[in-house]
């Protein structure tokens, strides 16, 4: 047989590493995994009503609060509850599906386009348990990293999906609406917490908990050893799959890297044993 032509040996070689390596995108399964399974669903739903059951139960027990931050007398303060917004009470899988199929990453502009559209859904469960809330006479704070500039978007987004706004004080909390209100959430908490009795916190990044959390692997399972008691309790957290600070923790903060070294590196956590 006639050895065959070099360019076609080369065609062959670059169709089998196609089916090896088929084009695709980080955020494909973790947004097909919100947008179409039942499980992801569920553990949602199951969030939101273990939320529930932990705020009736820490209506009764006034020695109860979820803030690291709180302190002094609270007792008699009136209760409040902190939610996040993004991936918790709204899924925003719709920017990140059009981040696969544009074959992009997280961009500014994209995210921004996609807030002044005010079209998340509900993350499931999450706007029945506020309304709940509200009616027990519980403050709902919503404290997000959405920029400043986006708060009008961000209520009308809120609004529309039934969830409780509270008149006369400003309940959603986002970064830069001052100066010392940036990505890291305490000071924020730490200000309910002056005015509240914080029953629960409720998010899907373990900043939305604790401080200090933008740290290596190691060192944010000892911080959530340390409050391990938490979880299900004061502390409910919502499955996010796509992103968080999690992911940083993976990669080397101190030097910029380009998204086939960030991808090498994460290989490098695989465990295969
Ligand atoms: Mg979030």
């Amino acid at each position: 047989m006639k050895p065959l032509p070099v360019f076609l040996a080369a065609l062959g070689c670059a169709a089998a590493v196609a089916q090896t390596i088929p084009d695709t995108h980080e955020k494909l399964m973790p947004t097909l995994w919100v947008q179409t399974s039942v499980e992801w669903r569920a553990l949602a739903v199951q969030a939101y009503r273990t939320a529930r059951t932990s705020l009736d139960a820490a209506l009764k027990e006034k020695r109860w609060t979820a803030a690291l931050e709180q302190s002094g007398f609270y007792r008699k303060l009136p209760p409040a509850i902190i939610l996040d917004i993004d991936e918790t009470v709204l899924d925003n899988s719709p920017a990140q599906a059009r981040q696969v199929l544009a074959r992009s990453g997280f961009t500014v502009e994209g995210w921004n386009e996609w807030v002044r559209e005010a079209a998340a859904e509900e993350i499931p469960g999450s706007s029945e348990f506020c309304r709940y809330a509200a009616s027990r006479k519980v403050t709902v704070f919503y404290l997000s990293n959405r920029d400043a500039g986006s708060e009008a978007d961000t209520r009308r987004n809120l609004q529309r999906l039934g969830f409780p706004l509270a008149e006369g004080t400003d309940t959603v909390l986002l970064r830069g609406e001052k100066p010392e209100w940036q990505s890291e959430k305490t000071p924020r908490r730490r200000m309910v917490a002056e005015r509240y009795r914080v029953l629960l916190l409720v998010g899907d990044d373990f900043g939305d908990f604790a401080a200090g959390v933008r740290t290596g692997v190691e060192q944010r399972r000892e911080i959530s050893s340390a409050n391990g008691e938490r979880w299900g309790k004061q502390w409910i957290m919502i499955p996010n799959p796509g992103y968080g600070s999690w992911e940083g923790a993976l990669l080397e903060p101190e030097r910029p890297m380009t998204p086939l070294e960030q991808l090498w590196k994460k290989e490098t956590w695989l465990r295969t044993k």
